[in-house]
């Protein structure tokens, strides 16, 4: 059955406290999709992959707001840097460098979020909470000035048992206080905590989440 998008939007929507903005996740999904979700006034959208996405902004509307969720290499950085809105998935010292040399050839300061590791699953990528502590504690980060550090990003554990993704989401929370704490006391522009998605996103909202990635709640199932 085809996925009735602009309602969906609405009724998600018209859950959300202000302040958390929803992202409507497009990837694996038709330019035609996004377009009937832009038509009804959505416009963040996430993408997984550098190369579909770069497809995807050379064709929609120009006052989009676009997020890179997925796993990001190096080498692809180019194809988003001059026009991203926010990377959600950093996940080492290294690829926020890149990032930041990538941004200083488009003379953008491009925003990111770093990405925890927090789900009990072997498969997810991103910082563990000591290495996030032990990256922010070099301070290296501070002298990259096409980058700004916006917060976290995670993904709870893929399980129906609400309380283990409620601790998960609550951890997130609590780190996210600390590093703001420690390390952008004097910048509000730390101010991004990116959690919930289709299943999860009401508690992670509850834990204070910001941004919400939404796919097949608005899209259903993934086309490939
Ligand atoms: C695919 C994806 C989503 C959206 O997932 P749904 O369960 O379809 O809402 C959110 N975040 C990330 C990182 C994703 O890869």
């Amino acid at each position: 059955m085809q996925a009735d998008i602009k309602r969906n939007i609405e009724r998600i929507s018209a859950t959300l406290p202000s302040g958390v903005t929803l992202i409507a996740v497009s990837k694996y999904h038709p330019v035609e999709a996004i377009e009937e979700a832009y038509c009804a006034g959505q416009r963040h959208f996430g993408e997984s992959k550098a190369q579909d996405l770069r497809i995807k902004q050379q064709t929609l509307p120009k006052d989009i707001y676009w997020h890179f969720i997925g796993h990001l290499q190096s080498n692809k950085i180019k194809y988003i840097a001059p026009y991203i809105h926010l990377i959600h998935s950093i996940d080492s010292l290294r690829l926020l460098q890149e990032v930041d040399r990538q941004g200083a050839k488009v003379g953008r300061t491009i925003d990111c979020l770093l990405q925890i590791h927090i789900a009990r699953e072997e498969t997810k990528f991103g910082f563990t909470p000591d290495e996030c502590r032990a990256m922010l504690d070099t301070g290296e980060w501070r002298s990259l000035s096409n980058i700004r550090i916006r917060g976290l990003m995670c993904m709870a554990s893929n399980t129906d048992n609400n309380e283990q993704i409620k601790e998960e989401f609550h951890a997130v929370k609590e780190l996210f206080d600390e590093i703001r704490a420690k390390h952008f006391s004097c910048e509000s522009t730390f101010d991004t905590l990116s959690a919930g998605m289709s299943d999860d996103y009401a508690i992670a909202i509850e834990e204070g989440s910001t941004h919400i990635r939404i796919g097949s709640d608005i899209f259903g199932p993934p086309q490939k």
